[in-house]
């Protein structure tokens, strides 16, 4: 532990840059008029607890702008349009990373109104960081690693909420069921190691083929998913048509042998007040169609 409690700081004309390790900030002033801390800690969405702490600070210091930047997972948020007169904090609880905050005002931020600053962004650090912690673990539940795809789980979230969202604008879902034909074949013949690379290669390609990469899922085994949000049914048909003849034209190879791959894909959309049970139960009827009728093809409800 560091013997100054004072934060390291520059101040140039126009910026100022404070470097906030909690330690150093163990004994500072803790910002109390609020209950900052309480308000804070009474949500796990990052962007929920900048909102508050925002209008909590906004109360007794005029400023006009809060952006946050955290660059491990890319989250940003901008609350106001940034001004020319900046202090930028780097949140850090011991070495973790919480992310990077900017105050910015059309006139420079005064010694006192930078101390009130810091005691507020102590209460900040434990908040930001269980947020960032949460949405992590949620991440990970939700992430296949063999495909890195999100899996059953993350798709039924998805999917109820793509459906709400279509019910409410009238906009069109469809959806994809997508399942490797005679997969078993590919097992029993090449081994379980050369299906998992088949996998995992397939779902490079899907990837590669489709923009929208968290909008595909793994569903389980050697079965996939993709939601089309904003899509009708001839749009979602030759979405499917061309991830089907690109999948057929790919070449798998496992160990320098080609492996033949093909897929059978069912097709649904949205109907105004169906649910999302209904709209997936159908595209895996499509599927079972797909299937008897020969494979390697699609086919919608
Ligand atoms: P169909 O064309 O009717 O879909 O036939 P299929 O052989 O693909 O379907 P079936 O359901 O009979 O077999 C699916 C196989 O997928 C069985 C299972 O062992 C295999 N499988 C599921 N998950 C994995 C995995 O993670 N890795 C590997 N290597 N195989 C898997
Ligand atoms: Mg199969
Ligand atoms: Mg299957």
């Amino acid at each position: 532990m560091q013997n100054s409690p004072k934060p390291q700081m520059q101040v140039d004309e126009t910026k100022t840059t404070i470097n906030i390790e909690a330690s150093q900030l163990k004994d500072k002033l803790t910002y109390s008029p609020y209950q900052l801390s309480f308000i804070l800690q009474s949500s796990l969405n990052l962007y929920e607890i900048l909102k508050r702490f925002n209008a909590e600070l906004n109360k007794v210091i005029a400023y006009q702008s809060l952006h946050y930047y955290h660059s491990k997972t890319k989250q940003q948020f901008e609350l106001g349009k940034l001004h020319y007169h900046q202090a930028r904090y780097q949140l850090k609880i011991e070495n973790l990373d919480l992310g990077e905050l900017t105050l910015s005002k059309n006139v420079p931020f005064s010694e006192e109104e930078l101390s009130i600053i810091e005691s507020a962004l102590v209460q900040l650090l434990f908040p930001v960081k269980n947020a960032l912690a949460h949405e992590q673990a949620i991440k990970l539940s939700i992430t296949d690693p063999l495909t890195k795809l999100n899996n059953r789980q993350g798709f039924d979230i998805a999917l109820s909420r793509e459906v709400e969202f279509s019910k409410r604008h009238r906009s069109n879902t469809s959806l994809l069921v997508i399942d490797l034909d005679n997969f078993k074949n590919i097992n029993d013949t090449y081994g379980h190691l050369a299906g998992d690379a088949v996998l995992h290669q397939f779902a490079d390609s899907l990837r590669e083929l489709h923009r929208q990469t968290d909008m595909i899922f793994r569903y389980g085994g050697e079965e996939f998913t993709i939601i089309l949000s904003h899509t009708a049914e001839n749009g979602a048909m030759q979405v499917a048509s061309r991830i089907c003849q690109a999948i057929y034209e790919t070449q798998f190879k496992y160990e320098g042998t080609v492996i033949p791959v093909t897929v059978s894909i069912g097709v649904s959309t949205h109907q105004t007040t169906e649910n999302s049970k209904s709209l997936f139960s159908r595209a895996d009827s499509a599927l079972y169609a797909a299937k008897s009728n020969g494979r390697n093809q699609v086919k919608m409800s």
